[in-house]
């Protein structure tokens, strides 16, 4: 183990502590903050939270974009907008970040789970299917869940860590099964299915700008999609639900305040500009890790076939849980951070009752990957 710190160290050229994943401003960041300062916009109005949204639509390839404070809030709206409704259920992946499962219950609706893939990391066509067949029926032209008698309206697959789930036969899947397909692409930016952007592939799709993510804004999120009403409707309830009116205060529903601030956008602006440098240096770490730790013997996760990832996160897979428990103890100690995937989210105490298929899959990975420093070397 004390190899592996040493490559870390001599990969990152530091004998510093290594975070997980740090950002990187080296472009325009300072000047368009300077820009919105000197502007006094730096709230609800002003011209980068356009000018992103225009930006980040051409560049995922999608119709259109809307931004929003943060990553959650663009889950909560996309599922609002795929119809799913208090005591509606929303079929996700147990191996995610609570994000996912958050923004499933504050629609008051409830996850359930169906496996992963263990080459992916991200939900399982074939146990999606399988759930489907032996548990649902088609009335009405809604997919009934017949044991809770209860309607599916939606289905979040993750791409974790930045690798696409299959997510073209999870659309097939979905379309045969009226279920709305919401992507969880939080992770993803910079990432493709067999040459289309992943959040392009269902209805609606949401990415964060969170601190860690890939490009930051401090906080951050946006929903996209290629649907115009869904499209207004996203930017109307995100904005309080206020008519447009040059000074009164007119509101149409119960809206959010999940508008991006512009300070946060011109930020974002910037750090678009540098993503394909960041993709770049993500993937030449990827390379070298891969070389390593297959002279070693350890697994390192890489993208799949008829993929692109980002390589947001690097993982690798070890033998069991206490060779993980050793290394995490291990690296974190000598300056190198390191991280477990996440806990089940049908371990934790809100999730424990929810319906699940079997989770061999999510299992394996739960006690096997960990996460290591995944920054962009400059
Ligand atoms: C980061 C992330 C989100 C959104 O997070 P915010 O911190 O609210 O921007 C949602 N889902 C997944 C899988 C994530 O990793």
């Amino acid at each position: 183990m004390q190899k592996i710190v040493d490559f870390i160290k001599q990969t990152f050229n530091t004998n510093e502590f290594i975070p997980l994943h740090e950002p990187k401003f080296i472009g325009n960041e300072k000047k368009y903050l300077n820009d919105c300062i000197d502007s006094s916009f730096v709230s609800s109005v002003g011209k980068y939270v356009d000018e992103f949204e225009k930006k980040i639509a051409t560049y995922i390839g999608s119709k259109y974009a809307v931004a929003t404070v943060n990553g959650t809030a663009a889950l909560h709206i996309s599922l609002i907008l795929a119809d799913v409704k208090k005591n509606d259920e929303v079929i996700t992946q147990p191996l995610t970040f609570i994000a996912t499962c958050n923004a499933i219950s504050y629609c008051n609706a409830n996850p359930i789970f169906v496996d992963v893939d263990l080459d992916t990391m991200g939900m399982c066509p074939n146990s999606l299917k399988s759930f489907l067949e032996t548990n649902c029926e088609i009335k009405e032209n809604k997919c009934i869940n017949k044991t809770t008698g209860k309607t599916i309206k939606a289905c979040v697959p993750m791409h974790t860590f930045g690798h696409p789930c299959k997510i073209d036969k999870i659309k097939e899947i979905c379309d045969n099964w009226n279920i709305s397909l919401v992507e969880d692409a939080a992770e993803s930016l910079g990432s493709y299915y067999k040459g289309k952007h992943t959040g392009t592939f269902g209805k609606i799709a949401a990415f964060s700008f969170n601190g860690n993510k890939i490009i930051t804004s401090g906080g951050g999120g946006v929903i996209v999609t290629d649907d115009e009403a869904i499209a207004k409707r996203a930017k109307h309830i995100t904005t309080t639900a206020k008519i447009a009116h040059p000074y009164e205060y007119v509101h149409d529903e119960i809206g959010y305040n999940y508008r991006l601030p512009n300070i946060n956008a011109a930020l974002l602006v910037a750090q678009l500009e540098q993503l394909e440098k960041f993709l770049a240096s993500k993937r030449d770490l990827a390379i070298k890790y891969k070389e390593f730790f297959l002279a070693n013997n350890i697994t390192f996760v890489m993208e799949q076939k008829d993929s692109k990832s980002n390589y947001w996160l690097q993982a690798i897979l070890l033998d069991n849980i206490n060779h993980r428990n050793n290394f995490l103890e291990f690296t974190n100690k000598n300056g190198v951070m390191t991280r477990p995937i996440w806990r089940l989210m049908n371990e934790l105490k809100m999730f424990e009752n929810c319906q699940c298929t079997d989770l061999k899959n999510a299992k394996y990975l739960e006690e096997r990957v960990v996460n290591i420093p995944s920054s962009v070397i400059l």
